[in-house]
């Protein structure tokens, strides 16, 4: 699927966001390796520590769904500007592989492209918690 296409459906899911805390609507569209998409927006809650992300909605849903091969996500905002995956959301996506792409975009024709490995560099990962013997089990 071309970047662009992955870029629309993540602003047709920005539309959905609930910020009315930040004023900061997100939207978030994951590609996995098979080709499927699964979208996210930011959800806020008055305990402000509850808040969700887009990115970590999109991956939370496609994970629920079976899925674990992500190839890419692209995220957008209502800042004029590149919106980045925050730390938290930068954590979740490399959990899922060091190789994702972000596509930090600004409209479906201005987008950044992203590794995540370059985002969230000498990052904690289950690597650090096999060489210890514990804390990680395949397929599970
Ligand atoms: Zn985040």
């Amino acid at each position: 699927m071309p970047y662009e296409e992955l870029i629309k459906k993540a602003i047709k899911a920005k539309q959905y966001a609930y910020a009315p805390y930040s004023g900061f609507p997100v939207g978030a569209a994951l590609l996995t390796e098979e080709g499927k998409v699964y979208t996210g927006c930011n959800i806020e809650c008055a305990s402000y520590g509850a808040t969700n992300c887009a990115e970590r909605t999109a991956i939370f849903k496609a994970v629920s769904e079976g899925e674990r091969n992500i190839e890419a996500i692209a995220v957008v905002s209502s800042s004029d500007d590149y919106t980045y995956p925050c730390g938290i959301c930068r954590q979740v996506i490399m959990e899922f592989g060091n190789k994702i792409k972000i596509i930090a975009a600004r409209s479906e024709h201005d987008y950044k492209v992203h590794v995540i490995d370059d985002l969230l560099p000498d990052s904690f990962s289950s690597e650090d918690l096999k060489k210890t013997g514990g804390g990680y089990k395949d397929g599970i």
